[in-house]
């Protein structure tokens, strides 16, 4: 083997918080939290906090390797547990709480998980699993002494009292940086959810790649705003990345409505937000109703679902700029960001909003393909779609403990499970996900690219297309819709509407109203729920 002559300095996840701390120090975190207050809190202080945390984990005998679960919203002492964990050498497992109950305990049990970390809101919820935890040993409550609760059938530690009495100078554990530092679970849309254990070195070299100005373009002026959680995909890995680039964090807790949303967007001075679309449709909708504007905020990460083209265009109004960002779990999950190239930027705006609406371009350390079913390579040409194919340090290379078997084909590419194309420059558009397309006729519609052209229909507020089973056609779409808060609008309304702006065969077989979409616990619309409402629907023949 032949060695260059430069340091082997391992990338590990507690280097951020080291560095945050000693240069960024005073920069802020601000959190609203389960007791109704807003905290402030800084890197030096969280850093102090979480090596605490990693001293009273040695102390309880937690080893390295070993998973410590959290199921918690985004606040300071959330940020203190994932630091304090992985720079003991532990894994952070963070459990989404909006999972279904018998999936958390599936996977706090295919985890293993010793000791979990949990928010006030979740006392009920896990008084009620616990019996059904297998390895869970201790209960820690994020929380003060005033504000635990009187009486319980579990025996938990009070968070604050619980870290005061570890060591603020605790020494981080030296790991191999292949080592793993935290570990987060599909939300299992079919089967059983499947574990992504995130290593010190990809979280690192994503969480760099995540400061770069075609990406985030974070840095020490930056004030970031996470909505996505920390518990969906490291809330696309903001509390590392703000870390290394020393930028302000502000944390909203367990308030997801939009006035408190804006309220921390407008008081905090945040420049940058991230969440998926349905966050920003109801933000939309409070901004209509209300007429306030976003203070300094600049631009919004959204990802998770497609960006409809309307949602772009009401926050290019208010001067926010959205940028459209693609990944997944098992990417870490940034794949492809919608920064636009010079000769994009240039376009007039209807021209560049066709780029704008593409899920945008890969960045350094994730490549990307697209091969067809029988694993041939497809062009780019914006035309030809297929399986689209990822690989990099950040990628997954198989599911914890095995699962799934191997998931990479022979030359190390993983599938997505998502059908997309990739134009010459290098922009990717989803089509759909693989088993939502609807296939019609032997041609294939896209669910999404209907349900981003219907919700721009003067009156909807959300819009979901499954395929129905069809006599002659194979299967054919179904339009459903919520209206606005006191919209009006009707079917023979979003037929004129869509008329002009799809393919004759692409006008959706029937249209129903509904009050609600129901959304999975990443806040995507669940087809699965939706085939079921309507499985005794039926098309009439054509
Ligand atoms: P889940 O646990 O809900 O599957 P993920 O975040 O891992 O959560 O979901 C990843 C999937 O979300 C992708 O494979 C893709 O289908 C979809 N997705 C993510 N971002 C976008 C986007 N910008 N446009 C369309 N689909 C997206």
């Amino acid at each position: 083997m032949i060695h260059g002559a430069m340091q082997d300095w391992p990338l590990l996840v507690w280097k951020l918080i080291d560095h945050a701390a000693l240069n960024h120090g005073r920069r802020e975190i601000v959190s609203w939290t389960c007791e109704g207050v807003l905290h402030r809190s800084n890197w030096a202080e969280v850093r102090r906090r979480a090596r605490q945390v990693a001293s009273a984990l040695r102390r309880f005998g937690i080893q390295p390797g070993d998973r410590v679960g959290t199921l918690a919203w985004n606040t300071h002492r959330h940020v203190e547990c994932w630091y304090g964990i992985s720079g003991m050498g532990g894994v952070a497992h963070t459990i989404n709480p909006r999972l279904f109950e018998d999936q958390i305990v599936y996977i706090a049990n295919h985890a293993e998980d010793r000791l979990l970390f949990l928010d006030l809101t979740f006392v009920g919820l896990v008084e009620k699993l616990a019996p059904r935890f297998q390895t869970i040993e201790r209960y820690v409550l994020l929380t003060d002494r005033a504000h635990m609760p009187a009486s319980s059938s579990i025996d938990f530690l009070c968070y604050e009292d619980w870290v005061a009495e570890g060591d603020p100078d605790e020494p981080w554990t030296e790991l191999p940086e292949t080592a793993p530092a935290g570990l987060c679970y599909t939300s299992g849309t079919t089967g059983n959810p499947k574990g992504v254990e995130y290593t010190h070195r990809s979280n690192v070299l994503h969480a760099m790649a995540a400061c770069m100005t075609d990406v985030f373009a974070a840095g020490a002026r930056s004030v970031i705003l996470p909505i996505a959680p920390m518990y969906h995909a490291n809330a696309w890995s903001i509390p590392y990345t703000a870390a290394a680039c020393g930028a302000k964090l502000v944390l909203n807790g367990p308030a997801f409505d939009a006035p408190t949303l804006r309220k921390l967007i407008v008081e905090e001075g945040v420049d940058l937000a991230l969440a998926v679309p349905t966050v920003w449709l109801t933000m939309r909708q409070h901004l209509e109703k209300t007429g306030g504007d976003l203070g300094r905020l600049r631009r919004t990460g959204v990802g998770g679902s497609a960006v409809p083209q309307a949602l772009i265009e009401f926050y290019d109004r208010l001067g926010v700029r959205v940028v459209q960002l693609w990944g997944m779990t098992e990417l870490s999950p940034l794949g492809t960001v919608g920064t636009p190239l010079p000769e994009v930027a240039d376009l007039p705006y209807e021209e560049e909003m066709k780029y704008r609406i593409k899920q945008g371009r890969p960045i350094f350390g994730v490549e990307m393909c697209l091969k067809d079913e029988e694993g041939r390579m497809l062009p780019r040409d914006g035309k030809t779609f297929g399986r689209l194919m990822v690989r990099g340090p950040w990628v997954v290379a198989r599911y914890f403990k095995g699962e799934g078997g191997q998931i990479l084909d022979e030359d190390g590419w993983f599938d997505t499970g998502d059908i997309a194309t990739i134009d010459e420059l290098g922009y990717m558009q989803i089509v759909d996900r693989a088993k939502d397309v609807i296939k019609s006729g032997g041609e294939w519609i896209s669910s999404i690219d209907l349900e981003n052209i219907a919700v721009g229909c003067p009156g909807i507020a959300e819009a979901a297309v499954i395929g129905l089973p069809h006599p002659k056609w194979d299967e054919r779409p179904l339009l459903i819709l919520v209206r606005k808060e006191g919209a009006q609008v009707t079917e023979a309304d979003v037929r004129a509407y869509l008329a002009d702006k799809i393919a004759k065969w692409w006008m959706p077989d029937a249209i129903e109203f509904v009050d609600e979409i129901p959304h999975t616990a990443t806040g995507k619309i669940r087809k699965t729920a939706l085939r079921e409402m309507f499985r005794n629907y039926r098309l009439a023949a054509a």
